[in-house]
């Protein structure tokens, strides 16, 4: 069947044989590891991760035409959903995967940032590629002009490693903008707070204004602002990217604590 790639749902297949080989054995995949990919596509990293030892592969898509493809050419040892992976519950994800990712673009933030505030999802270890823009915010340090969000919500839970930088020759069709592979391995240890809610929203509230000083926010936080900001060793004047990710805990922490 021949089909015609569907930009709204960012497919950009990955074509260059070596890179895909060199994706799935970045996993290092046992033969009692339980895998999860999400948007296959035509199947073109499935194919490798099916040989590899693992036996229990979950494949999610939302694209109805290309399930039929993956059906035709996956026949077995394999799950195929046909579902949005923004729809799916946290009861979906009881196994600990191995989670493979070439993500539609358009929603590679919001997929990973569900993942890092889920209480409940484990994982063994994610391999996803972003569009490279995306994934300099993910690893940004603090005091950089990419330092977002996202870098705060990804690094709480996970130890981050940039793998490799990727052209557009690889995919077809090919995408405007250079790629970045990135492995996350979760963090036996992570600074625990009540509620992922309270994180997502204080960081959202600071980063709606990245360029304001973050006074205006500790005010709107806290009764007693001058006081948090200095237990929690935060400049008034600072801006959100000079906040380090331990000080956004921090910070939630002492929301928490007055809402006792
Ligand atoms: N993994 C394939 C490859 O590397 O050749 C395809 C990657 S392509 C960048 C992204 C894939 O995600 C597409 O197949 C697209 O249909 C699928 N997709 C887009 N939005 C999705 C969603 N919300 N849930 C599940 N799959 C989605």
């Amino acid at each position: 069947m021949q089909l015609r790639p569907k930009k709204s749902l960012g497919q950009n297949f990955l074509i260059d044989k070596n890179i895909l080989k060199k994706i799935v054995d970045i996993g290092g995949i046992n033969k009692n590891d339980k895998i999860l990919e999400i948007g296959p596509g035509t199947g073109n990293l499935t194919e490798y991760i099916v040989r590899s030892k693992s036996k229990n592969i979950t494949i999610v898509e939302k694209d109805t035409d290309l399930v039929k493809i993956l059906k035709e050419k996956f026949k077995e040892n394999i799950k195929i959903i046909n579902y949005d992976v923004l729809k799916l519950s946290e009861n979906f994800y009881k196994d600990e995967f191995i989670v493979y990712g070439n993500l539609p673009y358009n929603i590679s933030t919001q997929i990973l940032a569900y993942w890092c505030l889920s209480k409940n999802i484990k994982f063994k270890k994610l391999i996803l590629l972003f569009q490279k823009e995306v994934a300099d915010r993910i690893v940004a340090e603090v005091n950089t002009k990419n330092y977002s969000r996202i870098t705060i919500l990804a690094n709480w839970k996970f130890n981050i490693k940039k793998i490799l930088d990727l052209n557009p020759e690889c995919f077809s069709p090919r995408p405007k903008v250079k790629s970045t592979l990135l492995e996350f391995t979760p963090k036996k240890k992570i600074i625990e707070i009540k509620s992922p809610k309270n994180l997502e929203n204080i960081t959202k509230i600071f980063f709606n204004q990245r360029r304001k000083m973050v006074k205006k926010n500790f005010i709107k936080l806290f009764k007693n602002f001058n006081d948090v900001s200095k237990s929690v060793n935060i400049n008034l004047s600072d801006r959100p990217q000079n906040i380090s990710i331990e000080k956004f805990l921090m910070i939630v922490k002492k929301f928490e604590d007055e809402l006792k």
